[in-house]
């Protein structure tokens, strides 16, 4: 799944010399609603690539953690001031219009991931500090 999503991906990860690692366990497995999860996968991997510097890190997690399976995306881009994290995940919603307008977006990524983890019976959270990067967290029991 997430090799499918990054091969969509490739032309600008190559622009922008991304290096993406993906970290996971041999053994995990993971039973969901892939109509829900690739999409959450997608939006938030769209977003550090396209929120990311040039040159930066994306490292993409997969871990279990006391019953729950954790799927993490970290980037090193220009991060979200704490005013504007609660923000971010409502419908439309985008940080600076001006700016983020030529990258074609409409604001409903995180929206989307946000309601698809509910719907999951999991969650999303965020870790982002303006000029080190942001840190997407979902979180889904594993069933
Ligand atoms: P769409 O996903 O609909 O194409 P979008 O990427 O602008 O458009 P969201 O994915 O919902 O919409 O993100 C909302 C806003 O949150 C973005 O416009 C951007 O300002 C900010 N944002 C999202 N992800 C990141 C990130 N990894 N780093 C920095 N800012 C981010
Ligand atoms: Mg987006």
């Amino acid at each position: 799944l997430i090799d499918k999503i990054m091969r969509s991906y490739d032309t600008i990860i190559d622009e922008k010399e991304l290096d993406v690692q993906l970290k996971q366990p041999q053994n995990l497995v993971l039973n969901t609603k892939v109509e829900l999860f690739q999409p959450i996968c997608k939006n938030l991997i769209e977003n550090a690539i396209h929120y990311a510097s040039d040159k930066g890190k994306i490292i993409i997690t997969f871990y279990e953690k006391e019953k729950e399976f954790v799927f993490s995306v970290q980037d090193d881009g220009i991060g979200i001031r704490p005013q504007e994290q609660e923000r971010i995940f409502e419908r439309f919603y985008r940080v600076d219009k001006a700016r983020s307008r030529n990258s074609g977006g409409n604001g409903l990524g995180l929206a989307i991931v946000k309601d698809y983890s509910r719907m999951l019976g999991g969650n999303v959270t965020l870790d982002s500090y303006p000029g080190i990067g942001s840190t997407f967290t979902v979180t889904l029991p594993i069933l």
